[in-house]
């Protein structure tokens, strides 16, 4: 792996983040760093690295990231920098990146700078002559890709389909219109749990209900789920549901639908196969083990996702593990 921009090799996390994280072994320039979509064991050593070691992290959302370096004990100063402040707070990052300084920019998941602040500020670094480094990491269009299914030969991501139904369905048009490229791209969008029916019923309207889609929601975490069919499948599976939570990943075949063969040549899976639902048992398991919460913090948040109070979560978690015994 070549490290030429930084003096050190990757080492185990504790050790480098324990070294003090030394400023001095870390080039000046911008850093943005990728950070966990979900799951905590998503970061990469080098990640830890730089983040111990910069002088000053600029955070999406400072609450956020104390949470992430909180858990790795990684203690240095943050900033904030979102979209409603970038312009001015590049101005002020530029400056100190100027004078030598380490920078590190991270979002609040994933990847910083797709779908989230970090562009302007390492446009506005390029500018200035400062080296722009990426750290790379987790990144949920990339993560739905590869488990989708779908041909990731060739593919297009377009970040967040419009809210207005009508200028969702001129850009649904739009790629309809220029299917049948070679190889096929494959569409990936992020979306979000309140407007996700809709953008399925304008997929199924535009595309027809036998085109081929994939749902990927709360990838790497405990409720993880790939709804892989028909358009028309999907739908009629989100439609049996009470509530649709969760982050979620939306992509669209690049091939036309033939109905009964998907464009990857996979038989078209029309009803999915839900994963049985966890116990509160392995809720608060799989919690405390992703997010390294306690145990009494884990089951609050199970009985609050669940609508129950605390001590009928609790009981539930005693009688599960009574069985058990
Ligand atoms: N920069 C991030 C990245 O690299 O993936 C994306 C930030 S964007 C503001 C947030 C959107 O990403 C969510 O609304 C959802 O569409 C998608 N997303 C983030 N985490 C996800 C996850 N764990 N599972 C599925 N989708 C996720």
């Amino acid at each position: 792996m070549s490290n030429d921009h930084e003096t050190t090799r990757s080492e185990p996390w504790s050790e480098a983040v324990a070294a003090k994280s030394s400023a001095s072994s870390l080039a000046p320039g911008l850093y943005l760093v990728a950070t966990p979509i979900g799951n905590l064991e998503d970061i990469t050593l080098r990640a830890l690295r730089v983040l111990g070691a910069a002088d000053r992290i600029a955070c999406e959302d400072t609450r956020q990231t104390a949470k992430l370096l909180g858990h790795f004990g990684i203690q240095r100063p943050t900033v904030s920098y979102h979209t409603h402040n970038e312009r001015e707070r590049a101005e002020e990052l530029v400056a100190e990146l100027k004078a030598g300084g380490r920078v590190a920019v991270v979002s609040d998941a994933g990847t910083p700078g797709i779908s989230d602040p970090g562009a302007t500020l390492a446009q506005e670094a390029i500018r200035a002559g400062i080296p722009v480094y990426p750290i790379p990491g987790a990144n949920a269009a990339l993560s739905a890709l590869i488990a989708s299914g779908l041909s990731a030969e060739a593919f297009t991501f377009h970040g967040f389909l419009p809210s207005r139904q009508g200028q969702r369905r001129s850009r649904l048009e739009a790629l309809r219109a220029g299917m049948g490229s070679e190889p096929p791209m494959t569409h990936i969008f992020y979306e979000t749990p309140h407007r996700v029916l809709e953008a399925v019923e304008d997929i199924v309207a535009i595309f027809g209900p036998a085109q081929r889609i994939v749902l990927a929601r709360e990838l790497t975490k405990l409720h993880e789920e790939m709804l892989r069919g028909s358009a028309a499948g999907v739908l009629a599976e989100l439609r049996t549901r009470a509530s649709i939570r969760g982050e979620m990943v939306l992509l669209i075949d690049g091939s036309p639908a033939t109905p009964g063969v998907s464009g990857s040549g996979q038989p078209e899976m029309a009803e999915m196969a839900a994963a049985p639902a966890p116990t509160i048992a392995e809720e608060v398991a799989g919690l405390m083990r992703s997010e390294s919460l306690s145990e009494k913090e884990a089951l609050k948040r199970v009985a609050r996702s669940r609508g129950i109070g605390k001590s009928e979560a609790y009981r539930e978690l005693q009688r599960r593990r009574a069985e058990r015994r």
